[in-house]
């Protein structure tokens, strides 16, 4: 079948989670915008539990905001970034507020702060105690949808058209076929790739697609080893490949125990890196790790939706064990891009989960995500609007360079328009082979194992996975949620 063609001169963006949704807000003209469903449905930014973090507590401050999410990155993360995302941070949290998001708040008024493992104070502004994303995306997405400013294509986009002079477009699969939607600007607001994984707590729309498309249009991509597992998730389901319920770190934040047949192993708050390694340790030893909430004071009342949670798997969280496994969560790489949004390829700009922007270093600090999508957001809608197209230079002002051994290049894929290599979800091949292969502990053996096999399967995902795969084997270290069991951990000052 062959494409309709639209031209437009608005940018087009991929994507409609918290970063989509806050370049949409922010460009102050006309956008398209691409999603499978409704504007923010299906996205990882409505199923945020924990909240945004923000030095806006008496006696904290950005620097101490940007210390701590230095230090659970294992200092490896871009420090002008750092800074100029927690300096943004409280800033972020009043145009939310502003924006209608209801965090709670204490007696006094004051917006009501939780602690999240690997942050040395309570930082955390959240709603409902575990429902921050959805509070977020419900505050947002109508106003986005009210605009006349924004109209809605419901597809995917399938590939990103190119040119000598960059960027030209994007093939997008709707329900009348393929659509192509020419236009200079495009935006990648994919999230992440965690539902490549069998055990994620990702919706599983979000297995990377935006990377591949950005890396077949010439973008480099970084860093794509570095996914982080996130320590809690409900161990229940079996394996169906549904994605695993998370219990928010806040949890623990708030007093809950980790117990590895009935004992306490780790210190709880530790940043997550180190909790999942821990959680693995024992679950390896075929002991059994349960979270210990019981003794939480007003368990139920300050996380509201853990308990409908458990309440679907017949679990009281106020009476029960909670039977916990570590699954993937966050791609901490992804897209190369610099402090607007721009990556290598004139007129694409990337932002939220699927950029690289140098934040969360080898291990991204909790909450601090939807803080980045909605900082970047906000950052490629002003440098979108005022670009001036193809004429106009596109320089990229990263600070820190990226060294080459951290990137990956795609070579381009000639004849393959509307090919139905990008699947809606990864299939259950890719997904097992990377949590039985390309886990929490990653060895030489297992990793050239799994490209094997990767090799071997059809589709992007199965690309993007052997291409994971390949940077963990390349990297012959363990560096924050990069664990390589055959390979020490450097040391850090
Ligand atoms: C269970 C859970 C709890 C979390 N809790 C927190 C928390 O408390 N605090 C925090 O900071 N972070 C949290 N995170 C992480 C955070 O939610 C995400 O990193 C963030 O929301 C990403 O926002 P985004 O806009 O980049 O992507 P998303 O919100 O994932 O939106 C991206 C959208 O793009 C769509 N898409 C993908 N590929 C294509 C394509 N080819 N064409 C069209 N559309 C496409 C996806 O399906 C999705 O709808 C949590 C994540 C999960 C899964």
């Amino acid at each position: 079948m062959s494409a309709r063609v639209v031209e437009t001169d608005a940018p087009v963006v991929v994507g409609s989670g918290l970063a989509g949704l806050s370049v949409a807000r922010h460009l102050g003209g006309p956008c398209v915008v691409v999603a499978p469903a409704g504007l923010g449905e299906g996205t990882a930014s409505a199923w945020a539990q924990g909240g945004i973090a923000a030095a806006v507590g008496p006696g904290d401050d950005p620097q101490q905001h940007a210390d701590d999410t230095a230090r659970a990155g294992s200092f490896a993360g871009d420090t002008a970034t750092i800074t100029r995302m927690t300096q943004a941070a409280p800033a972020l949290v009043a145009e939310l507020v502003a924006a209608g998001v209801p965090f709670d708040r204490d007696a006094s008024g004051a917006l009501s702060l939780g602690r999240e493992g690997g942050h040395g104070r309570h930082r955390v502004c959240h709603v409902g105690g575990d429902r921050t994303g959805a509070a977020v995306v419900d505050a947002l997405a109508p106003q986005v949808a009210a605009t006349s400013d924004a109209a809605v294509v419901r597809g995917r986009a399938l590939e990103l058209l190119v040119d000598d002079d960059g960027v030209a477009g994007v093939l997008v699969l709707d329900a009348d076929g393929p659509l192509e939607l020419r236009t200079r600007r495009v935006v990648l607001a994919t999230g992440g790739g965690a539902a490549l994984y069998r055990d994620t707590t990702n919706p599983l729309g979000s297995w990377g697609s935006g990377v591949v498309l950005a890396g077949r249009a010439g973008a480099r991509l970084a860093d794509l080893e570095l996914v982080q597992f996130h320590p809690t998730s409900l161990d229940v389901g079996g394996g169906s490949g549904a994605p695993l319920p998370l219990v928010t770190e806040a949890v623990r934040g708030a007093g809950a125990h980790l117990l590895s047949d009935g004992r306490r192993f780790v210190d709880e708050v530790s940043p997550r890196d180190v909790v999942a390694a821990a959680v693995h340790r024992e679950r390896v030893l075929g002991r059994q790790v349960a979270l210990d909430c019981r003794h939480v004071p007003d368990l139920l009342e300050h996380f509201r939706g853990l308990a409908q949670r458990c309440a679907d798997m017949g679990l009281d969280p106020a009476r029960d064990l909670l039977p916990v496994r570590p699954a993937a969560h966050y791609q901490m790489g992804g897209v190369l891009t610099d402090v607007r949004g721009r990556t290598d390829v004139p007129g694409l700009w990337a932002c939220g989960e699927v950029a690289c922007t140098g934040l969360h270093g080898a291990n991204r600090l909790a909450s601090n995500s939807l803080l980045e999508a909605g900082v970047t957001g906000t950052a490629v809608a002003q440098d979108a609007a005022r670009w001036a197209g193809r004429t106009a230079s596109w320089a990229t002002d990263r600070v820190d360079p990226v060294p080459p051994e951290r990137t990956t290049t795609l070579a381009p894929v000639d004849g393959r328009r509307g090919s139905p290599t990008s699947p809606k979800i990864a299939s259950v091949e890719v997904r097992a082979v990377m949590s039985d292969l390309v886990g929490v502990v990653r060895d030489a053996d297992g990793l050239a194992q799994a490209i094997g096999r990767l090799d071997d399967l059809p589709g992007d995902d199965a690309l993007l996975g052997g291409l994971v795969a390949r940077r963990a084997l390349a990297r012959r270290e363990s560096l924050g949620a990069h664990l390589r069991a055959d390979a020490p951990a450097p040391a850090v000052a």
